[in-house]
């Protein structure tokens, strides 16, 4: 059974999660199996290095209150917020680089 993103059209892996495209949810409607890690850090819509946009992808969290979270936990709370952040920059994985296969090169005239 092929998937399609829903907001670009492209066609996606089977368990996929997420557009490689545009890095849009896909709302399987069987659950993803637990032994795969979707807690990776993405390209797309990151600020710093993408962990609160990650674990927000990850759990279907709102990326905004990860990130009020993070930084009231940094500010009040002793430096926890900062040292989870650092040690889930360390630990997640970045997101596989999806690109289109390039454009031959044409070198100006
Ligand atoms: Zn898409």
């Amino acid at each position: 059974m092929a998937i399609y993103c829903r907001n670009c059209g492209r066609p996606l892996a089977d368990d996929a999660r997420f557009c490689p495209g545009c890095g849009t949810p896909v709302y399987s409607p069987t659950p993803y199996p637990a032994s795969v890690s979707r807690l990776v850090r993405p390209r797309a819509g990151r600020m710093i290095a993408g962990v609160c946009q990650g674990l927000a992808n990850a759990y279907a969290w709102d990326v905004v209150w990860v990130r009020v979270i993070t930084v009231l936990l940094a500010v009040f709370g002793g430096g926890a917020g900062l040292l989870a952040y650092i040690i889930f920059w360390i630990v997640m994985p970045e997101e596989p680089l999806m690109v289109p296969p390039p454009a031959p090169f044409e070198p100006p005239r």
